[in-house]
């Protein structure tokens, strides 16, 4: 089953601007995992936010699981899109603990089921015991798979990274390469990873669509 496809997608920052994304097409397969690679100011954040609702496309369409989330004609925002994401410096909120970070997109679940959630991610990206600590008692990449839970905890239908690597170091960002796959291929999740480093989306991706500037 496809679950995004992304129809002649059309973006531009402001009218005098040439367009940031032009007539762009794609589909993603359940499962996959996707690398957008570019140099800076290709437009791959500005995709991302396209797919996530944090931008409204000049043209085309955008569908996630079968169900139409913009065109010319409708916009669904982003809190009902069912897509997770990861930002470069990964944004947990710095007065909340571990769990608070993790449940912070689970209102609606109920209690029993929220902390059944919060243990299933933190056995997940293997912070079992981390639970309340805060952001700052934590390392790069500890933060980086915090990050990670919080987006999957409600179960996003998609899980949208920018470039979550870019703060990390060297030896850091080898190890958590292959941490990332795994966490992502036992969540079975469906990924757009964006790097302007090929062996980031070498080392986790399936396939690979580069943009140009
Ligand atoms: P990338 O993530 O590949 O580095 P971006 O999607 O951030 O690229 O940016 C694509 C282009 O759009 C760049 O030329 C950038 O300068 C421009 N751009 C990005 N954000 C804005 C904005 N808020 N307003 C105007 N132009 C923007
Ligand atoms: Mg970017």
């Amino acid at each position: 089953m496809k679950i995004v496809n992304i129809g002649k997608l059309s973006f531009s920052y402001s009218s005098k601007q040439k367009p940031v994304i032009d007539r762009f097409s794609f589909d993603m397969e359940k499962g996959e995992i996707v690398g957008i690679l570019g140099p800076s100011g290709s437009g791959k954040s500005t995709l991302l936010r396209l797919v996530a609702g944090l931008e409204s496309p000049t043209g085309g369409s955008i569908a996630i699981s079968g169900r139409t989330v913009v065109d010319d004609t409708s916009f669904i925002p982003p809190e009902n899109r069912g897509v997770g994401m990861v930002f470069q410096d990964y944004a947990l909120f710095p007065h909340m603990t571990v769990a608070g970070n993790i449940e912070f997109g689970l209102h609606r679940l109920s209690k029993k089921e929220r902390a059944a959630r919060l243990a299933e991610m933190l056995e997940l990206v293997q912070l079992s015991g981390f639970e309340k600590r805060y952001p700052h008692e934590l390392s790069g990449g500890q933060q980086q798979r915090v990050a990670l839970a919080r987006a999957l905890a409600p179960r996003p239908s998609i899980l949208l990274m920018d470039e979550p690597f870019s703060n990390l170091d060297a030896d850091l960002k080898v190890s958590i390469r292959s941490e990332l796959r795994d966490i992502l291929r036992k969540a079975e999740m469906t990924c757009l990873f964006v790097s302007h480093d090929h062996q980031d989306v070498d080392a986790i991706c399936d396939r690979t669509v580069m943009m140009v500037s």
